[in-house]
């Protein structure tokens, strides 16, 4: 059965993966982008500008994929931002802007997204995370903080729309290419590789895969779930 599907952040990166890998399966997709989404990469998916920062814009942006695609049944909350220093130095900005995008933001979608999935009884919100908001990293307070609140919200959310047929996971993906790891150093990425069991960086299709899967209904009993998709770098956390 095919689903409307919203993946924030889906102009690149991880986000693009998963809602090509939606798209793929015949899903009516749309991602959210703040100004650079050329649709000749995934013509098959609408793009909606939506800085998730800002609630007007969360609504309106629903509001269109609800008019052009029908009511968001499957939520992937994946726009995500580092802004990586030590805890001593990190401004009330680095924290804030961190936190509102990566936690917040989630939030705001979640709950935009909640009144149409119970009224339609079915629903599915997979947040982004990462193996950092269990596991910590130096130097990522305001980061690892975010993304550990995603697992207290999906959990929450799990308990107040369980009966509804509302599923609320987190998928905690390792180290993926994209444009947030190719910041970092060659010689900080052979480090990172070393901690890895699985001894590589994955690719993004590799935590799309699971989202897709999580979405799925064979996946219906599975709510409050951390996905851990790390090539067990976080095993036990
Ligand atoms: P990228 O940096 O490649 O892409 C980030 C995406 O988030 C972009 O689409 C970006 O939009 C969007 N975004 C950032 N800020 C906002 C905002 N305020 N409003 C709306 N959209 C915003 O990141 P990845 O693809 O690597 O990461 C995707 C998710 O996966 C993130 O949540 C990240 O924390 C998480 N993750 C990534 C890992 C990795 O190794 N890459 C590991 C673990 C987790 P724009 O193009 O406009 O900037």
């Amino acid at each position: 059965m095919s689903r409307t599907v919203l993946v924030t952040g889906g102009n690149r990166g991880i986000g693009l993966a998963i809602a090509q890998a939606f798209a793929k399966q015949g899903d009516r997709v749309a991602i959210t982008h703040r100004g650079t989404f050329d649709p000749a990469v995934a013509p098959e998916i609408l793009g909606v500008t939506c800085d998730v920062t800002d609630p007007a814009a969360v609504d309106a942006a629903f509001t269109t994929v609800e008019n052009e695609l029908g009511p968001v049944e499957v939520l992937v909350a994946n726009a995500g931002i580092t802004d990586d220093t030590l805890l001593m130095r990190m401004s009330e900005e680095q924290f804030g802007r961190v936190l509102d995008t990566n936690l917040s933001g989630a939030w705001r979608c979640a709950r935009r997204a909640s009144t149409k999935m119970v009224r339609g009884r079915w629903g599915r919100m997979i947040f982004i995370s990462s193996v950092v908001g269990l596991y910590g990293g130096a130097g990522q307070v305001n980061y690892a903080a975010s993304k550990a609140g995603l697992v207290g919200m999906a959990r929450s959310i799990t308990r107040e729309l369980g009966t509804r047929n509302i599923t609320a996971n987190v998928v905690a993906p390792g180290f993926i290419e994209t444009d947030m790891t190719d910041k970092l150093t060659d010689e900080r990425k052979a480090e990172i590789r070393k901690a890895i069991p699985a001894g590589r960086i994955a690719a993004v299709d590799e935590i799309a895969g699971v989202v897709t899967w999580l979405a799925g209904d064979t996946a219906g009993y599975i709510s409050g779930a951390v996905i851990p998709v790390d090539g067990g770098l976080g095993m036990g956390h």
